[in-house]
């Protein structure tokens, strides 16, 4: 609940930072649920206190909806007992070129098998010999946070490296969904800052003798678009109590998965009208200073 909160507030000034908030969460899910003591001592003290960040390393080239057609795999070390070879290349990952460690998912079972439990999480550290980073990708936008390609090049590993146990799977699932209601914080504090924008300009603006906000129309429009965004943030707030009481297994999805959906859509919804909104404006990044740091309108 609490980092959803930060999250909806900082999202409403910029959405790399709320990204980077979110991304605390995003690795450290499947350690939360699945570490030892020991190893969470580790690895989530930086996290909590910000010297270190970490990265969540699921999607590949060709498995991103469809993560179990990954084909990075670990195949058991001949000559370590317990042990694990990695290969393969993740790509889309968030915070990757700073982060100290990433969560990996990877085939432990045969690459073409389609089965959950043929894919098994593990935790690497940056600075192994074999891990490297490849191309960064040049975004549309949120450029404050990096996303790019992870190199598992014949990287061995001792069993201490995997998360839980190997076939866990649904460590992705269950960390994933209780992240939902963080998601849906960010695209919460995108929608309420569009709104901003979009009532503060139609305020301000006259068309046809009188301000574009005293037409009718308009007011529906802004109406819709506060009471959506209200009843986003309601759903959020149930979806992060049941994610804090540990009710993020598969009978809490529909709840979890409602409140990501939902406002995420209203953050696309009020960015359009905002968009609309804002007229010729919307392309002078004066304006949105304007709005923000309440400068003159001259
Ligand atoms: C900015 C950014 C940051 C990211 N950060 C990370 C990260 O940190 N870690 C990580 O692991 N990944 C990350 N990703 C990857 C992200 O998780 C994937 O983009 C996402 O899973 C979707 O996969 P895809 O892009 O391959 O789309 P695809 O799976 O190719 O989907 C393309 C379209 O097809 C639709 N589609 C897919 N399956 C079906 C179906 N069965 N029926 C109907 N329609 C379908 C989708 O809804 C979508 O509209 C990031 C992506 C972006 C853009």
């Amino acid at each position: 609940m609490g980092l959803s909160i930060a999250i909806e507030e900082v999202a409403k000034y910029s959405n790399a930072p709320a990204l980077i908030l979110l991304l605390t969460r995003l690795a450290t899910g499947p350690l939360q649920i699945a570490l030892t003591e020991d190893q969470k001592m580790r690895y989530l003290p930086g996290i909590a206190n910000g010297s270190l960040s970490a990265s969540f390393a699921l999607s590949e080239p060709g498995a991103g909806s469809d993560a179990v057609g990954m084909r990075t795999v670990a195949l058991p070390d001949p000559e370590i007992n317990g042990g694990w070879v990695l290969d393969g290349v993740k790509c889309w990952i968030s915070g990757i070129a700073q982060a100290g460690w990433f969560t990996v998912f990877v085939k432990t079972g045969p690459a073409v098998f389609r089965k959950h439990d043929s894919i098994t999480a593990f935790v690497l550290d940056r600075d192994l010999p074999r891990v490297s980073i490849g191309w960064l990708d040049r975004k549309m936008g949120v450029h404050g946070v990096d996303t790019g390609e992870l190199i598992l090049d014949h990287l061995r590993v001792g069993k201490e490296a995997v998360i839980g146990e190997v076939g866990g799977f649904r460590l992705a699932m269950l960390s994933l969904s209780a992240m939902r209601p963080i998601v849906a914080a960010r695209g919460l504090g995108l929608a309420e800052v569009a709104l901003m924008y979009a009532v503060d300009n139609v305020k301000r603006r006259e068309v046809f003798g009188k301000t574009i906000a005293a037409f009718q129309g308009i007011q529906w429009e802004i109406s819709k678009l506060t009471m959506k965004i209200e009843a986003a943030r309601l759903l959020r707030y149930r979806a992060a109590m049941m994610a804090d009481n540990g009710q993020f297994g598969k009978s809490s999805v529909p709840q979890l998965s409602v409140a990501k959906y939902f406002a995420t859509e209203i953050a696309v919804r009020a960015s359009s009208l905002a968009v609309q909104l804002l007229g010729a404006q919307v392309i002078w990044k004066i304006t949105l200073w304007r709005c923000f740091i309440g400068m003159p309108n001259s």
